[in-house]
């Protein structure tokens, strides 16, 4: 049943009739999928419930071996898989097998060992008032069905990341990749019924903004979203109204740091992947770069070096290290963030040669300097391939400006003191912080990955994306048989020496003082009183 559409501003208005899954080198439609309407999403949901209850009384284990099934099956179509990737959002297949079918290996591997000993029912961990009168146990329960929303820019691992714990946490998924890489959503769900995932417990809808909003109000229990600020608001909004927890992965505007003893070189060649690759079009990609004055010059210049050098075509071509854009409108808004940067006076420092490329399709990687705090590719997240260089006079300037902002994702710092870096690390507002490395928490899958401030809220990846796909359930039962409990009604005159007792045995200020009471409130106890 439809619960609500709690969408405030549905994104499309109108559902599309179809999503086009298109290479963006060429901008061909090579796969169209029947977009879902409403009631699509809300039959999805409902079959997935149905699934569901089979699934969650699978034991644990079980649903473990499912997922290194997955990843043995993974293996084998490794090269399909990042074909497809690379087809329908541009990325060279090279860096879809490391950054998208590696990942999503290590996220199979990870969950399938953490969650049969994870899951499993846990004794209440300390001695308190409740485990002296009570046995206490934690099970871990699935929320049911989960809406799994997720963005075009990693669409195999974000999804895998998100879909693999719900799973085998016992939920069912309703996936709904992005209307521009639906492809990789179903060959996710191919390759898990491939595995042995049972019929309905993940289902697919290939479709846009208003499916999206739809599957959050089609009676989901829990939503784990990723992608813009904006929808990530419109999600919150929805889950909010509903009652329903949801998780945020949402954008950022990543600040580096480069201080004065840093391996420059490192940094340039560090920074220029954590920026470059996937086009520019990485969430926790470095955004912005503080570099301390006295090595500005000496950095500026291996990074326009490092930048000179880099090979920009499709992606399905041997050599090529930086692809086109996902669409000619994600160009445009670039390119807006850059004619706002140079008409406020910001140099171009460095170019990727992009000769006979498309306008429409490719941004060619991209430095300036001369940034001031009021243009746009400062304060907005740049989602491309574009990189501003700040000059700074010292650390505490750098972590000033950087901390100036409304994103908190992820950031980097760059020195040849190790002590250094993580001092500098601590003092930064943001989700993961990388030392001399750039983009890598992201990609590992026992950490906790996300954002703070308008980044987002929740954590995916690790123990902690694991357990926000269980709700807790602590059973209580006795200890003691009695036929009534000490803080029960029949207060009688001794209530206030009783109620003291328990007190003094759990918080006594002498050993003395909680014998004496907890000796009272044993003889209470075997009188059962
Ligand atoms: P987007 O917000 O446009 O779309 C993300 C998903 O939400 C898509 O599947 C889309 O169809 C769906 N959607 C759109 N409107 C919706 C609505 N009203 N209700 C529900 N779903 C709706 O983002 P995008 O352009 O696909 O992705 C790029 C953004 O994602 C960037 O800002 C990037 O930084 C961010 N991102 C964040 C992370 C992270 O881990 N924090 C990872 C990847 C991308």
């Amino acid at each position: 049943m439809l619960l609500a559409d709690p969408s405030p501003a549905p994104p499309t208005g109108v559902p599309a009739r179809e999503v086009e899954s298109r290479d963006p080198a060429t901008g061909e439609t090579w796969r169209r999928y029947p977009a879902p309407s409403t009631l699509d999403v809300v039959r999805a949901v409902e079959a997935a419930r149905e699934a569901q209850r089979g699934w969650a009384a699978t034991p644990v284990g079980e649903r473990a071996r499912v997922l290194e099934r997955f990843g043995r099956v993974l293996v084998e179509r490794r090269l399909e898989v990042a074909t497809i990737v690379s087809r329908e959002n541009g990325k060279p297949v090279g860096e879809a097998l490391a950054t998208e079918v590696l990942v999503a290996l290590d996220f199979a591997q990870y969950y399938a060992r953490l969650a049969p000993r994870r899951l499993a029912p846990q004794v209440a961990p300390s001695l308190t008032m409740s485990t002296l009168l009570k046995k206490v146990q934690i099970e871990y329960h699935p929320h049911g069905v989960a809406g799994v929303i997720s963005p075009w820019n990693y669409p195999f691992q974000l999804a895998a990341g998100a879909v693999l714990p719900a799973l085998v946490a016992g939920n069912a998924v309703v996936l709904k990749p992005s209307e521009f890489t639906p492809t990789s959503g179903v060959i996710l769900a191919e390759l898990l019924a491939q595995a042995g995932l049972p019929d309905g417990v993940l289902q697919v809808v290939p479709g846009d903004g208003a499916a999206g909003a739809a599957l959050v109000g089609a009676g989901v229990n829990r939503v784990s979203f990723t992608g813009s600020v904006g929808t990530g608001r419109r999600v919150a909004a929805a889950c909010a109204a509903l009652l329903i927890p949801c998780s945020l992965e949402l954008g950022g505007s990543d600040p580096a740091i480069v201080l004065d003893d840093a391996d420059l070189e490192r940094a340039a060649r560090g920074l220029s992947w954590g920026r470059f690759s996937n086009a520019g079009q990485t969430c926790v990609a470095p955004k912005r770069v503080y570099v301390e004055a006295g090595v500005f010059d000496r950095f500026t210049a291996a990074l326009a070096r490092e930048v000179g050098r880099l090979t920009v075509g499709p992606g399905s071509v041997e050599g090529t290290e930086v692809g086109p854009m996902i669409r000619a409108s994600q160009v445009t808004a670039l390119r807006a963030q850059f004619d706002d940067a140079v008409q406020r006076g910001a140099t171009i420092v460095a170019r990727a040669p992009a000769d006979g490329l498309s306008e429409r399709s490719y941004f060619p990687p991209t430095v300036l300097t001369n940034v001031t705090p009021e243009m746009r590719v400062l304060h907005e997240e740049t989602f491309g391939p574009l990189l501003p260089v700040v000059r700074v006079a010292d650390e505490d300037e750098a972590i000033r400006l950087a901390n100036a902002s409304d994103f908190g994702l992820s950031a980097s710092v760059w020195s040849g003191n190790a002590a250094r870096g993580r001092r500098v690390a601590a003092r930064l507002e943001a989700g993961t912080v990388a030392v001399n490395d750039v983009t890598i928490v992201a990609g590992l899958s026992n950490v906790p990955h996300g954002g703070v401030k308008a980044s987002g809220m929740g954590r995916s990846h690790g123990e902690q994306g694991l357990m926000e796909c269980v709700a807790p359930r602590t059973v209580v039962t006795d200890r003691w048989a009695a036929s009534r409990q000490l803080w029960w009604f029949r207060y009688g005159r001794t209530h206030v020496a009783d109620a003291e007792s328990v007190i003094l045995a759990m918080h006594g200020a002498s050993i003395g003082t909680r014998l004496r009471a907890t000796l009272r409130l044993l003889g209470l106890m075997r009188r059962g009183a």
